[in-house]
């Protein structure tokens, strides 16, 4: 692997934000609890947080309820909660550095990657949700009869929101935008594995002029939190992003508690599609990039390689030397592309569906070994020769693993394309228009990239097919989550 530059960019940050906000003010647990924040590149600890439990969650759905209630902030005019969605983007436009630098301590991720596309992207987003807040309006309808009939798109009320680790901040985004858009109020609980920086824009939030209660943040685990928020009889509607098995269960705590909506954003096994006539160089980097990019952390990530029979060996070659060329290390560094997975489980995760890919017949072409002695770095690696039944093939791995399949007919693949339980997202690369349309049509996924890949916009909806979730997010679809229709019928006196 290549070497990167010593120069370290930013030194870390301090850290400032470790409690619960709960009603306008940093507060501890109920239980008085904490749990250790880890930074990935050493496995050392690098914050104690405050740990929510039930208890917590109640405190901070009371306090979301009452500012729903009672106002100011579904009561609000439009106007002004745009802009305070406005000053707080330029709040975190000022504070970027330091909050991706947090965030790469936190998670690992490159700091040029945090600084230069996810902040801005966060404060993109931010400003494109301000920009709806007072666009959003009902209808009026042409009913049969002498009434007069309208109706009123309202927020739904206190939304619950669940976010994973590998993408902190710009989960924070695509959940918490629209939902303040609308005029919800919020309850969200954070990756267990990174809680520091949602809790430091929390507070420029407040700076911003957030009412106390509108936005409420807890920290905590999964089952304890997490479940604690999807099951609670006071909350309106819950949206997730994470694992299907999770979602399964989320969805499940949604129904038997009081049936409130859930939006689901789950996992996937996306196919990459090389036709014969693409342009190999760049569609080697693409799928390169589809798979690595995030350390393979990503939901979308291509996963299947699908490489047609007379592009294959030079395809093969190519991406082979691309992955040894790809630079890990230390994600501070200037140059570094590839920074440690997040934690210990993910890191043997990753491990152990190598180790399958290499029990199996496919071939390992590169990598497939831990990177370094500490942390949780792991080797760019590559297997060809991979077949669909393979477990490498089938499960979503979340890690710099990338499996190139051959294919012979557009048919052929298309039908193995499909067979996945997901149907996140798909790439595909081809210089023929015909063969672009077959597919985009063809193929059972929320997103389809031609010719480019991992292409994520304020207003591209981004959501799955299948088992890979429920409803989108971003664009005009995320307002849909976040309003109730109120239809309002009036007799009209002189017809
Ligand atoms: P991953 O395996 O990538 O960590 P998860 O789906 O387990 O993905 O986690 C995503 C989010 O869901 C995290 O915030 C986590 O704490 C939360 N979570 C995990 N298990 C549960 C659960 N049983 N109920 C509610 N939330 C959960």
């Amino acid at each position: 692997t290549a070497a990167a530059s010593e120069e370290l960019i930013t030194p870390p940050v301090h850290i400032e934000y470790t409690k619960h906000l709960i009603n306008g003010q940093f507060v501890d647990s109920a239980s008085g609890k904490t749990f250790p924040t880890y930074d990935p590149r050493t496995a050392e600890v690098i914050a104690h947080v405050a740990e929510g439990d039930a208890e917590d969650i109640d405190r901070a759905v009371a306090a979301a309820r009452k500012a729903f209630d009672e106002g100011p902030w579904p009561k609000m005019s439009a106007y002004e909660r745009s802009r305070i969605l406005l000053r707080f983007a330029d709040l975190v436009e000022k504070h970027s550095d330091e909050l991706a630098a947090l965030e790469t301590w936190n998670n690992g991720k490159p700091f040029e990657q945090a600084a230069h596309s996810e902040l801005p992207m966060l404060v993109r987003l931010f400003r494109y949700y301000a920009g709806w807040a007072d666009k959003i309006h009902g209808l009026t309808v042409p009913a049969d009869g002498p009434y007069h009939v309208q109706t009123l798109h309202e927020p739904i009320g206190v939304a619950g929101q669940i976010i994973p680790w590998n993408f902190p901040l710009l989960m924070f985004t695509w959940k918490v935008g629209p939902a303040l858009a609308c005029g919800n109020t919020i309850v969200l609980k954070t990756a267990e594995q990174t809680p520091l920086t949602a809790l430091y824009v929390a507070k420029l939030f407040q700076e911003a002029g957030l009412p106390p209660g509108v936005l409420n943040i807890v920290s905590g685990y999964g089952p304890t939190a997490g479940a604690a928020l999807a099951s609670h009889m006071d909350v309106d509607k819950v949206a997730f992003t994470g694992s299907t098995d999770t979602g399964k269960i989320i969805l499940e705590l949604a129904a038997k508690s009081n049936l409130k909506p859930a939006t689901l954003e789950l996992g996937g096994k996306s196919p990459f599609i090389i036709c014969e006539d693409a342009d190999i160089d760049r569609a080697v980097e693409l799928a390169h990039f589809a798979l690595f990019f995030n350390q393979g952390q990503c939901c979308c990530a291509g996963s299947r390689t699908f490489v047609h029979e007379r592009v294959y060996d030079e395809f093969l070659e190519k991406a082979k030397a691309r992955a040894l060329k790809r630079i890990v290390g230390d994600p501070f560094k200037k140059g570094v592309e590839q920074g440690p997975q997040i934690d210990s489980e993910q890191f043997q995760k990753v491990l152990r569906y190598i180790k399958s890919g290499i029990e199996s017949t496919a071939t390992l072409e590169c990598g497939g070994e831990r990177f370094g002695s500490k942390g949780y770095f792991i080797q760019p690696t590559v297997f060809s020769n991979v077949q669909d039944d393979m477990l490498i093939a089938q499960d979503e791995i979340f890690g710099p693993v990338q499996s190139i399949l051959k294919f012979k007919e557009l048919d052929e693949v298309v039908r193995r394309a499909n067979a996945t339980r997901y149907g996140l997202a798909a790439g595909v690369f081809t210089r023929n228009i015909d063969t672009a349309n077959t597919l985009t049509r063809a193929l059972r996924a929320g997103t389809v990239w031609v010719n480019c890949f991992d292409v994520f916009d304020a207003a591209i909806p981004f959501g799955g097919y299948k088992m890979s979730g429920i409803g989108r997010e971003k664009g005009i679809y995320s307002l849909h989550n976040y309003l109730q229709v109120k239809a309002v019928v009036t007799p009209l006196k002189n017809p």
